[in-house]
């Protein structure tokens, strides 16, 4: 097999997949590997150093080597899911360590750590340096894990101010940048150690599969551990699954930029709707995160966002359950545009209010999507909808 890389721009990388072409055939598109197990030598070594498909799948070669070079790192780890990625960072750790994570995050992986016995955690709100300073443990403290924009409040937190203190304290940073994707953020860049993906969502963009990644900026002691541990515990990716993951990341830059201009285009309508009391989203100026945001965050704020409905948790879920272009479903960064009353799904814990609607959008027509949302808000009996008190700002008061 031959690549062609060099330094192209990343749009050329993920359409290209790096320029792969299979040497013997001239085949653009690697074949998909289904052996579970590779042949010995004679003299009883491997000479394809792979021995068995848990720890060593070819199928994985391609969409790792995208992956790594679209987040500008030294290596990457395709798992089974994103919470198989998320949880073998955390695997890694010893018992007693210390992990500082945010208060806004992705409730199943916060449910899980919130359990996690062997390890000692502190939730934090990320969106204050301060707060995580404060929470670090000299000598306990080995990692800080981040998301940011943050589900479901799309909280942003600064990467680099982060990374600086999670390394003074000789600690490791990861940031889960699903909703980000590279397409906006690179993590690495900005100090990271281990970025980490839900590629369920935007790298595959089509709501057909499940997978998860870890992307390294060193191919240090650190990542040959998580190797191991990915081998041993056996979160791995089907053959097919990585197939489908590299297609869909070929038009990962596309996809996400559109998905994105139709996100701030209803972000900017909805911010003067008067059924709806905030629009959660970093690309507004008046979003607090919105500064670390635009320095972070190159080209975009990313495709989710979320609002507020006025009238509470009743007048929300009745609006959702109105719409007819927007589907009704979990999950996010699928080139359809979704639509979930999050807090549903969260419980009683949740720290998303009640009143609030998670929007992933897709690429559909704007105009499809602002006029199905529309005629979902205007069947609420609000006052002052209807006409009366268009143009009027929504509540610039944010949930901290
Ligand atoms: N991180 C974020 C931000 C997510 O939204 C999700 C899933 O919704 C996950 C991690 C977990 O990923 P998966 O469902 O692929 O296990």
């Amino acid at each position: 097999m031959s690549e062609k890389n060099g330094t192209r721009h990343p749009e050329t990388v993920a359409a290209q997949a790096l320029g792969w072409v299979d040497e013997a055939t001239c085949a653009i598109v690697p074949p998909i590997h289904v052996a579970t197990t590779f042949e010995r030598e004679a003299d009883n070594s491997y000479r394809s150093g792979r021995s068995y498909g848990r720890a060593d799948n070819p199928a994985y070669d391609q969409p790792e080597r995208v992956l790594a070079a679209l987040e500008g790192g030294a290596d990457a780890m395709l798992f089974a899911s994103g919470m198989a990625a998320a949880t073998c960072v955390f695997q890694s750790l010893a018992p007693g360590d210390h992990v500082v994570a945010p208060r806004v995050m992705y409730w199943a992986l916060r449910g899980w750590l919130a359990q996690e016995s062997r390890l000692a955690i502190d939730f934090v709100d990320m969106t204050n340096n301060s707060a995580v300073a404060a929470a670090i443990r000299p000598g306990r403290t080995k990692f800080v894990w981040i998301e940011t924009p943050g589900n479901p409040l799309w909280e942003i937190t600064d990467i680099a101010a982060v990374a600086d203190i999670a390394h003074r304290a000789g600690a490791r940073l990861a940031v889960d940048s699903t909703a980000a994707t590279p397409v906006f953020s690179r993590p690495l860049s900005l100090g990271a150690d281990i970025v980490m993906h839900s590629a369920t969502k935007y790298l595959n963009g089509h709501s057909d599969l499940i997978a998860g990644a870890l992307i390294t900026g060193e191919d240090d002691a650190h990542w040959r551990r998580l190797k191991t541990s990915r081998a041993q515990f056996g979160g791995i990716l089907g053959s097919f699954e990585a197939y489908l993951l590299l297609r869909g990341m070929r038009t990962l830059y596309p996809r996400v930029r559109l998905a994105a201009d139709n996100a701030l285009e209803l972000a900017r309508r909805f911010a003067r709707h008067p059924a709806i009391s905030h629009v959660l989203y970093p690309g507004l100026p008046e979003f607090p995160g919105h500064a670390v945001a635009a320095r972070q965050m190159k080209g975009g704020f990313g495709a989710m966002l979320s609002v507020r409905v006025k009238g509470g948790e009743d007048a929300a879920i009745a609006a959702a359950g109105k719409l007819q272009v927007w589907k009704r479903a979990t999950s996010l960064g699928g080139v359809e545009s979704l639509v979930e009353h999050r807090a549903s799904v969260e419980g009683p814990d949740t720290p998303c209010p009640r009143d609030l609607l998670r929007l992933s959008v897709g690429i559909e027509n704007v105009e499809d999507l602002y006029a199905d949302l529309e005629q979902a808000l205007a069947s609420l009996p609000l006052p002052g909808i209807g006409g009366e008190g268009w143009g009027e700002a929504a509540s610039t008061r944010w949930i901290r």
